[in-house]
This record gives C-alpha cells, sequence and structure tokens, in this order.
C-alpha cells in the first residue's frame, strides 16, 4: 500500500466519520429535487414578471445546478474525502446559494404578493437545505452567506429601496435564526454519528480480540502450534467427512527420543527451545492442508488430510530424516531424533481406537531401536531408510 493510497482512506474514513460524505450524498437527493422549485417560481412569476428575468434567472440556475450535480456525483462515486472535497463542497454550496440570490435579484419588485410568495419560497429552499447540511454546517452558512448577499444587492439595486430594505431585515432575521438552531441541531448529529462510528470501531475491537482468545484457546502456547483442543475439533471434522465421503485420511504421532535426557543436559529452558525449534522444523515438511498440534510434552501429532498410509510413512520418513540431519539448535548443539507412528483411518473405526493405533506405532518404533518410522498394521508397503 502507498502513502498515497493509506492517506485518502484515511480521508474516506473521516468523512464517513464525520457525517460528510452523508452530507454529500443528502446534497446530491436535494438538488434532484430543485427543478420543483423552479417550476413553481416560474409559475409564480409568469405574466407578472418580464419573461426575459425569468429566462435569465432560469439559465442561471440551471447552469449552476447542472454544474454542481456533476461535482457531486463525481465526489460521491470516488467516496467522499474530507481534506479534498471540502472545498469542492464549498463551492457547491456557494453557487446553490448564487442560484437562489438571483431569484430575488431577477424576480422580486414587480408585485408585493409576487414577492411574499417568492420570499416564502426562497425561505423553504433554506429550511429544506439546513437538514441537508445538518452533518457539514459550515457548507450551509456559506450557502446562506452567498445567498443572502446576492439578494441584498439585488434588492438594493432595484428601484424601491424602503421595500428592499424591509426585505433585507426580514432574510437577515430568518437567516439568523435559522443558522442559531441548525447549529445545535447539527452538533447533535454530529455527536450521533461519532458514536456510531466509535461503537463501530469497539465492536471491531472485540471482535479481533473474540478473534484473539478463541486462537489461543487452540494453540499451544510454548511452540506456537495448535493444541490438544484444536486437534480433537480438526480429527472431529476428518472423520465426518471420513464417514460421509470414505475419503482417507492419516495421522502421524511423534515422539522426541530421550527427550528428557536432553532437559537433564542443558537444561529445562534449553529443552523449551528445542521443543520450539522442533515444532518450526516440522511445518517445513508439511503440504498447507496439513494440521500439527502438540500432544503434549515432547509428542506431537500431524493430521495428513485425503492421504494413504503409504504417503503418510513417506511423509513420515521424510519428517525423520530432516530431523536427524542437522541439530535442532546450534548454541548449544542439540541434534535429536524422533520416532514416528503412522495410523490410518479404517472404516468404523474411532477416533480414541485411531491414536491408540498410533500410539502401538510409536511404541513399536521405540522398541526397535527409535529414530523410526512404524505403521499401525503389519506393514503393507516398504519405506526406504
Ligand atoms: P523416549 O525416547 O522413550 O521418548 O524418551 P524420553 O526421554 O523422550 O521420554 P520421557 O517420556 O521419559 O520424557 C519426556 C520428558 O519430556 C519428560 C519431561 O520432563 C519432558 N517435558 C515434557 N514437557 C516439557 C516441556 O514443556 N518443556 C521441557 N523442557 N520438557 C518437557
Ligand atoms: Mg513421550
Ligand atoms: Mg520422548
Amino acid at each position: 500500500m502507498t502513502t498515497n493510497q493509506s492517506i485518502s482512506e484515511t480521508d474516506v474514513s473521516v468523512a464517513r466519520a464525520t457525517g460528510f460524505a452523508e452530507c454529500a450524498i443528502a446534497l446530491r437527493r436535494a438538488l434532484s429535487t430543485t427543478p420543483v422549485g423552479w417550476a413553481l417560481a416560474v409559475w409564480f412569476c409568469w405574466g407578472r414578471v418580464p419573461t426575459q428575468s425569468i429566462m435569465l434567472w432560469l439559465a442561471t440556475a440551471f447552469t449552476v445546478w447542472a454544474g454542481s450535480l456533476v461535482v457531486l456525483q463525481h465526489m460521491i462515486v470516488n467516496g467522499s474525502k474530507l481534506a479534498i472535497h471540502r472545498r469542492r463542497l464549498h463551492w457547491v454550496a456557494g453557487l446553490d446559494g448564487f442560484g437562489w440570490g438571483v431569484l430575488t435579484w431577477f424576480l422580486i419588485g414587480y408585485d408585493p404578493v409576487l414577492d411574499a410568495t417568492l420570499m416564502a419560497l426562497l425561505c423553504g429552499v433554506m429550511s429544506i437545505n439546513a437538514q441537508v447540511y445538518g452533518t457539514y454546517v459550515v457548507a450551509y452558512y456559506g450557502q446562506i452567506g452567498v445567498l443572502w448577499a446576492i439578494s441584498v444587492l439585488g434588492l438594493l439595486h432595484g428601484d424601491n429601496n424602503v421595500r428592499a430594505l424591509d426585505y433585507a431585515v426580514g432574510l437577515t432575521v430568518f437567516i439568523t435564526l435559522t443558522a442559531y438552531y441548525t447549529r445545535a441541531i447539527s452538533q447533535r448529529l454530529l455527536e450521533g454519528i461519532r458514536l456510531q462510528h466509535a461503537n463501530g470501531s469497539l465492536a471491531t475491537q472485540l471482535r479481533t480480540a473474540l478473534q484473539k482468545v478463541e486462537l489461543d484457546a487452540a494453540t499451544d502456547a510454548l511452540t506456537g502450534q495448535w493444541n490438544r483442543r484444536a486437534l480433537d475439533e480438526v480429527l472431529k471434522q476428518q472423520l465426518e467427512r471420513h464417514v460421509s465421503s470414505d475419503i482417507p485420511f492419516s495421522i502421524l504421532m511423534l515422539d522426541i527420543d530421550f527427550f528428557k535426557k536432553i532437559n537433564d543436559e542443558f537444561g529445562h529452558m534449553v529443552g523449551d527451545d528445542v521443543l520450539r525449534a522442533f515444532a518450526q522444523r516440522l511445518r517445513e515438511f508439511l503440504r498447507s492442508a496439513d494440521f500439527c498440534a502438540r500432544f503434549g510434552g515432547e509428542e506431537f501429532v500431524v493430521v495428513l488430510p485425503e492421504t494413504s498410509l503409504a504417503t503418510a510413512l513417506e511423509v513420515g520418513e521424510r519428517i525423520r530424516k530432516g530431523i536427524a540431519q542437522s541439530p535442532l539448535l546450534s548454541k548449544p548443539r542439540v541434534q535429536a531424533t524422533v520416532s514416528i507412528g503412522v495410523a490410518t483411518m479404517e472404516k468404523g473405526q474411532s477416533i480414541h481406537a485411531l491414536f491408540a493405533a498410533a500410539d502401538a506405532a510409536v511404541y513399536l518404533a521405540k522398541n526397535e531401536g527409535r529414530n523410526q518410522v512404524r505403521p499401525h498394521t503389519p506393514m503393507p508397503v516398504t519405506v526406504a531408510q
């Protein structure tokens, strides 16, 4: 992952956590209903305002609207990123305010009834937008600031300065009140979003902790291999598969030879290191699908799925040779060998019987001089040593 990617991903999650992304989506939704507002305005004004003014306003509003939608769409599709898209959202908000401000400039001042209606429409637009910008109130302030400035400029530009002043004052009071209340609502909304986000990450932490506990419960602390509990579980699954599909599987039981002597000679700590090294070396001889567990003390069990006795004996032999070939520890130099018993699951056999068979095979290997691989039944195949 490059630095750039990680920055933008953090940024995307910040945008989500602060509700910025929601704001962008809500704004696009609100803008998609804007043409209804235009239709209303045109309907009110038709015949009372020069057609040229109506057309000029519509053209301005449409251009601003279409551009804003393109920007928003782009932002949302690529995932809103707070640091990058903040400025774009301000532009969209400002332009939207500009479009509606131009309405006051071009269409007001022809008829008192119409003026009141248009003002009501304008206030309606602002009220709707207050909800849209609930999660990103700064953009809303930008929008109403632009709307206010353009409206007041337009009104002052007209002939009737007294009426213009009335409107400017009315609009200012409305905007101030809306801004004041929006802030409180917005803060609550943001708190809710942040809480939701915090709960989400808490849930993730808990899930991770739970997974770790589950893993710990199935892992042998000394060697990092699976433990007896995990072994039982895996064997249960293998047995089910074996019963339903007749697929063979085998186990190897490994017992380090004369391990007690290692402890006696080098001490328990070195003994522990040897066990760790042995477990690590063991994995080198196995496929990723093979399962290796510490059975207890200096004994390990390997489960070989979909493996016949002949193949399991080959695997056992590979391990035996590999362990005997080079020392497990170099400092102090500790060389060990291992005796391996091999057993294959047979029809109608229980897990307990499988273990007993592997154990008997280990016993045989020990009795026959250690550093041996032995099967649980009279050997059907010859394995070269
Ligand atoms: P054999 O060849 O017959 O298997 O002889 P052995 O000495 O390996 O077998 P034995 O069962 O007599 O001794 C096993 C020793 O393993 C005894 C025990 O103290 C030691 N052991 C068991 N668990 C641990 C462990 O976690 N750490 C260490 N250092 N030693 C352990
Ligand atoms: Mg033993
Ligand atoms: Mg032993």
